[in-house]
């Protein structure tokens, strides 16, 4: 992109960046996504981590990556704690229940385990 262009771009996406109109930010390993609250809509957008990730939107741009995906990707740079972290949230998840619980093998139904918390 040239870089007048991109400076377009990025300026189209500043006022989503880091901003509370981003929401339910969230990344599960290299990829991350958030809620966004668009000028036509709420957009659901996520994006792979990587240099040249690839990424989705559900907003009407023919752009690519649109404003939302530019946003999302500035944001994790600025600011990547704001992102929950799935898999740190299963594997304390994983540590609660083997120090805490035990893991009850079910007669009915036949197949997968349930989880019992004690306390
Ligand atoms: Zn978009």
């Amino acid at each position: 992109m040239p870089k007048r262009a991109r400076k377009l771009a990025i300026d189209r996406a500043r006022p989503y960046i880091d901003s509370p109109l981003m929401t339910q930010r969230v990344r599960l390993g290299p990829q991350i996504s958030a809620r966004i609250d668009g000028s036509y809509g709420v957009y659901r957008t996520q994006k792979h981590t990587g240099p040249r990730g690839s990424g989705t939107c559900n907003c009407p741009s023919e752009r690519w990556p649109c404003k939302h995906l530019q946003a999302l990707e500035a944001t994790w740079r600025a600011n990547p704690t704001s992102f929950f972290d799935v898999q740190r949230f299963l594997d304390s998840l994983a540590w609660i229940i083997h120090e805490k619980g035990e893991v009850v093998e079910t007669q009915t139904p036949p197949r997968g385990y349930s989880v019992v918390l004690s306390h």
